[in-house]
């Protein structure tokens, strides 16, 4: 027993944080997205665990939010009616929100509400996703004309 709450305690500080989403798109913002991608849940059918399966599209597609449009206007515009769709997004189990939004940034899906975020708050983390594949793809082109 002695030194077992201090053990406990260790393993649990040993532990990985996962972060809330916000804290994972900051994070990918500053050019580290292992906690969005370390996140995402894997496979087929994560949309089956997802919140919004069966509700209405329309509610995620607020008809103000253009990724050109700042998210503060879009807020005063839509007002109470973001709150359905940003509330379904915050009860979404973190790896399912991660994978919606990485799905999002895969198919660079310009409009619709993903894992809580507007349209217009998405435009950033579009344009760093796609530096992300360029700079990727330049490192393969380097190695291969190197091996060449
Ligand atoms: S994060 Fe929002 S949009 Fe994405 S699957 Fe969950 S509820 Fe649907």
């Amino acid at each position: 027993m002695r030194g077992g709450t201090g053990s406990a305690r260790a393993a649990r500080g040993r532990q990985p944080v996962i972060p809330d989403i916000r804290t994972a798109v900051q994070a990918a913002l500053a050019g580290d997205w292992s906690p969005l991608l370390g996140t995402a849940m894997p496979g087929k059918h994560w949309a089956d665990n997802a919140r919004c399966t069966g509700r209405d599209a329309d509610l995620f597609f607020p008809g103000s939010d253009d990724p050109w449009i700042s998210p503060e206007k879009v807020r005063r515009r839509q007002g109470s009616s973001l709150n359905r769709p940003l509330n379904l997004c915050a009860a979404c189990p973190l790896p399912v929100a991660s994978r919606c939004l990485v799905e999002a940034l895969r198919q660079d899906d310009e409009y619709g509400i993903r894992a809580g975020l507007l349209a217009s708050e998405r435009s950033l983390l579009r344009q760093a996703w796609k530096q992300r594949r360029r700079s990727a793809g330049a490192d393969v082109a380097s190695a291969a004309s190197r091996a060449a």
